[in-house]
């Protein structure tokens, strides 16, 4: 199923993010976490794809398609094209389609410095325009990330949201925004991207922080900001690991609170592969879900 029918009952659609694990270890390594988080039955899950985009990274299809086939939960896959020329997204998209993989998030993916990119495309509505033209993926639904502060490289809010337009433009179903911590500008987004045309479902991303080393990490990628009650939180608790986890589903939970008391189209919950914070977090909002 494609995951823009899930948003069409006009509930908020619960979705949760995993990642793969590193090219040493096998996807067994993740399974038992994948699984637990599936048990929580989250509307989907989504993998994400590694940076580096090499057609033999067959990870993100493995786990996308053990979780529709196994799981019984519907999968995306994310993909990017930075790294990828026409012929190997071709590739990558008969992988998901023969695995039974029906959705993909369609990224650019981040420039590496010491990777020259490749060329065939600059952007991720290129991407998607590219897979619209090729008929036999119309049944594979794709979606497209956007980012309520903006986009790192992008000049200003406005300029990435005019751009985000051109992404659903293409033919992205939905949105699925990158990990904020202050809800307001989640909000302050949203209004500029319905002024801005765009009228397709738009997911916020949470993450819930389990780790002082997580957040600078996070922050250093995609520079969210950290109001004043966060940084309290993080300030007070980060010597105690354990009060933190607490604290960072407390937080999560209020903000996702907050996001569907505000009539939120869908949460999308970055789980970090840890079942146990995503379940809490679950059992604090599903009735409100
Ligand atoms: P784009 O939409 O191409 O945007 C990139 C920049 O180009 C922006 O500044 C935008 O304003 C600008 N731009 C876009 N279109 C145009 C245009 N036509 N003309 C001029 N400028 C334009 N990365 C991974 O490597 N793997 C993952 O699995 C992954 N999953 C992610 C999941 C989510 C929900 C999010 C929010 C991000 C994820 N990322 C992932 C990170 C993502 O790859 C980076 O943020 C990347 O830098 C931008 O990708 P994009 O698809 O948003 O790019």
């Amino acid at each position: 199923m494609k995951i823009s029918e899930l948003f069409k009952s006009g509930k908020p659609v619960l979705s949760f993010e995993v990642f793969p694990p590193k090219k040493t270890s096998g996807v067994e390594s993740i399974t038992a976490a994948v699984d637990e988080l599936a048990q929580i039955r989250p509307a989907y899950i989504s993998v994400t794809y590694g940076a580096g985009g090499n057609t033999a990274n067959t990870f993100t299809r493995d786990i996308a398609a053990h979780i529709k086939n196994d799981c019984g939960i519907e999968s995306m896959a994310h993909i990017t094209c930075v790294n990828n020329s026409k012929d190997e997204v071709l590739t990558i998209m008969n992988s998901f389609a023969e695995a039974g993989v029906k959705n993909i998030l369609a990224l650019r993916g981040d420039i590496n410095p010491n990777v020259p990119p490749k060329t065939d495309f600059k952007h991720a509505s290129e991407l998607i325009s590219f897979i619209r033209e090729h008929h036999e993926y119309d049944d594979i639904g794709i979606s497209g990330a956007c980012y309520p502060e903006g986009h790192t490289e992008a000049e200003n809010l406005t300029a990435d949201i005019l751009n985000l337009r051109k992404k659903v433009d293409a033919g992205a179903e939905e949105l699925i925004s990158q990990l904020f911590f202050d809800n307001a500008f989640f909000y302050d987004f949203r209004e500029k991207a319905k002024i801005a045309g765009i009228n397709v479902p738009i997911s916020a991303g949470i993450m819930p922080v389990t780790s002082k080393s997580q957040i600078e990490r996070m922050v250093t990628m995609c520079g969210a900001s950290l109001p004043q009650k966060f940084v309290r939180m993080v300030t007070k608790y980060e010597s105690r690991p354990e009060a933190l986890i607490d604290a960072g589903i407390a937080y999560a939970a209020d903000q996702i609170t907050d996001l569907l008391a505000n009539g939120v189209d869908g949460i999308h919950l970055y789980t970090m592969n840890n079942p146990y914070v995503a379940r809490k977090i679950v059992g604090i909002i599903e009735k409100l879900l």
